[in-house]
């Protein structure tokens, strides 16, 4: 049996490590909106090496993210189901969706919440009073386990996010790919959000190299998510709305890496007191949104693939069509 390289790693560590990487969102939120299930829906879908699918498959199965279901067309293929591991990080593939809609002013597929039949917009909302939520009416206590230590650099890749990676309808922008699309940027990103500031506390937090934190500092700034301000690195309103993604991050840690060290971070909800439990709640009727309650407007006819038909348990579907210009 291999040792395994994470062990040790803080549970927020840990989700950083599966899930601080373009290729692994994309793939999810494939797996999530077109349902896809196979190799060569993957594939066709994204604009991935054969070798680099292979990769993040097998870690997703590594990381008991997917697992592969075998099953007999001719000669024996795998089929990639989402475990309920996996199946737990929808709520933080759409608030990276929300936060787009929000911030990046480009176009964004609707999402309905059937409940109701409105246009959901889903925001963060207090899983146990139910009011929104932002980064400001919280408080976060961070313990001594909460730290990035052994997190390591990111698996080698192109620097920036392909543009055509998350161009089409179904996928993500390459502006939050670039945000969130490898495990440093992503671990900055965090890191900022646990309240660092400055260049070396970064280095010393994140054991990152100079040249490295200097280049994902510059694209936060360029991209105003960061702003330089006495020498200190603070979250603009951009960054700060960054704090739903983070908060289902964290959520999603603490739930599947409970071993110790744990995540060693408490959310409290200010105005409740509650341990903040994040929900997705529909702007229309204000309940929260479920998996199974939700969908983009339906793949026209023509668009469909063979994996479309062959559904697992998520039910949201997405169009092609139905991507508008953000408000
Ligand atoms: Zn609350
Ligand atoms: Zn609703």
């Amino acid at each position: 049996m291999e040792e395994d390289p994470e062990r040790g790693l803080s549970a927020i560590g840990q989700a950083l490590v599966i899930l601080g990487d373009q290729w692994v969102l994309l793939i999810l939120q494939r797996a999530f909106v077109l349902r896809v299930r196979t190799f060569a829906g993957w594939r066709d879908r994204l604009p991935i090496a054969d070798s680099v699918l292979a990769s993040r498959l097998k870690e997703l199965v590594g990381h008991e993210v997917l697992t592969p279901v075998a099953h007999r067309e001719g000669r024996t293929r795998h089929e990639y189901r989402l475990t309920p591991r996996g199946l737990d990080t929808w709520s933080l593939l759409v608030a990276i969706h929300s936060w787009e809609r929000d911030w990046t002013g480009g176009m964004c597929p609707s999402l309905i919440h059937e409940s109701c039949g409105g246009e959901a917009r889903p925001y963060l909302a207090c899983g146990e009073c139910g009011k929104p939520v932002s980064a400001r009416d919280t408080e976060t206590v961070r313990g001594p386990h909460a730290t990035f230590a052994g997190i390591g650099p990111p698996r080698r890749r192109r620097r920036t996010a392909r543009a055509d990676a998350g161009t089409d309808a179904f996928g993500y922008r390459p502006e939050s790919m670039e945000i969130l699309g490898d495990r440093w940027s992503t671990t900055v990103l965090a890191a900022a959000l646990l309240g660092t500031r400055r260049f070396v506390e970064f280095q010393s937090e994140l054991g990152i190299a100079p040249s490295v934190l200097t280049d994902r500092l510059r694209r936060f700034v360029g991209r105003g998510v960061l702003r330089q301000s006495d020498g200190d690195y603070r979250l603009t309103e951009k960054g700060l709305a960054f704090f739903e993604v983070f908060a289902f991050l964290v959520h999603w840690a603490q739930r599947e890496f409970t071993a110790p060290p744990g995540s060693g971070l408490t959310i409290t909800h200010r105005p409740c007191g509650a341990a903040l439990a994040p929900v997705l709640a529909c702007a229309v009727c204000t309940r929260p949104l479920h998996r199974h309650d939700v969908r983009f407007l339906p793949v026209p006819a023509g668009f469909a693939g063979p994996d479309l038909v062959s559904a697992g348990s998520p039910t949201v579907l997405i169009s092609s069509r139905p991507t508008r210009a953000c408000p």
